[in-house]
């Protein structure tokens, strides 16, 4: 096992690692970013990206996010491919840990993001990878001429319905309310897409599906109108109900709050000196590329400040 000392280790390679990487390396901090187990985080998962400043036309994505690594590459910052699974926080210098490396360092940035939720259901369990998807991008392709359902109602369950309209002949979004939460533009790309209708009020209940070969069937849905159950036809679903904070690693280890989501004060700080959080790992209130490399920012600023003064 190998054991590096450093000032600063980033755990997370999205924008908000990427950005507290950019910022700590100028500032002199030679840090460490390990990519986990997402190297360049939600976005890679992503097609276009529209909202991101500084790109007239749409960006990939996983390109943004080829460059953004890049770029902290380019400054100074070692990138390990690497997950961490043990984080020591009573003693100083602060320990991380796997079967490869011990780090040792003076101060930490969180910016470990946030995974999709699943519905919860045995069925969900038994099919995922075999007609049950969280990423359109990932796995649209296999549905051409398919009937699809989308389950959830935000910016992500919106994408991921006009994203299948480019291969599905039919794409269902079921969701539990009659209103999306997704913007309002996405809103109307989808109202006006013929390929796209929508199952207001249902949740699902179950998934049929055959053994052999394991595939999806079909979905069972209850109406919250009148608690009556119907069953739909579909040869693919696509749950896209929102996101979970990565903070297992930190169980006991620092404040969470109920939701799992780290605690912070003064934007960035947790509760322990010298640890900080950036990105979808505390905010939920947010959760955009560009904001959570806003935090990157703020969390490399405070890191440096953080060193500086332990001298
Ligand atoms: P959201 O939390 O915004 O939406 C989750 C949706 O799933 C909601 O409509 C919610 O219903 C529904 N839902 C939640 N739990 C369940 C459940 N158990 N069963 C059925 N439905 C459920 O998550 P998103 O992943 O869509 O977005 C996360 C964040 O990322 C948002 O801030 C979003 O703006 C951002 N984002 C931005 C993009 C962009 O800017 N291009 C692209 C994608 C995401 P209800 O509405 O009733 O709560």
């Amino acid at each position: 096992m190998k054991e590096i000392n450093c000032k600063l280790i980033i755990l997370g390679s999205g924008p908000a690692g990427c950005t507290a990487a950019i910022y700590a390396s100028r500032s002199g901090l030679e840090p460490i970013m390990i990519n986990g187990n997402q190297p360049g985080g939600q976005l890679t998962i992503t097609t276009d990206v529209e909202n991101y400043p500084g790109f007239a036309d749409p960006v990939l994505g996983p390109d943004l996010m080829q460059n953004m690594i890049k770029q902290a590459e380019n400054v100074g910052c070692k990138v390990y491919n690497e997950q961490i699974s043990n984080i020591e926080l009573n003693s100083y210098p602060y320990i991380l840990k796997n079967n490869n490396y011990t780090f040792i360092t003076e101060s930490i940035i969180i910016a470990t993001g946030a995974s999709a939720k699943w519905l919860g259901l045995k069925s969900e369990e038994k099919y995922r990878g075999h007609g049950i998807s969280a990423c359109a991008t990932c796995d649209a392709f296999f549905f051409k001429n398919k009937k699809v359902a989308v389950i959830g109602g935000g910016n992500t369950a919106v994408e991921e319905a006009l994203f299948l309209t480019k291969f599905a002949k039919e794409v269902i979004l079921i969701h539990r309310r009659d209103k999306l939460r997704a913007e309002k533009i996405l809103q109307e790309r989808a109202f006006s897409n013929e390929k796209i209708s929508f199952l207001w009020n249902s949740i699902v209940l179950d998934i049929n599906g055959n053994d052999n070969p394991k595939l999806v069937k079909s979905i069972v849905l209850k109406s919250l109108q009148d608690n009556s159950t119907s069953l739909i036809d579909v040869d693919g679903i696509f749950v896209a109900i929102g996101h979970k904070p990565n903070t297992e690693l930190f169980f006991n280890k620092l404040d969470l709050d109920d939701e799992g989501y780290l605690k912070v004060h003064n934007q960035v700080f947790t509760n322990k000196k010298g640890v900080f959080a950036a990105g979808d790992v505390h905010d939920k209130s947010f959760r955009q590329a560009v904001t959570a490399a806003g935090f990157g920012c703020m969390a490399a600023l405070e890191a440096e400040k953080f060193i500086e003064l332990k001298k």
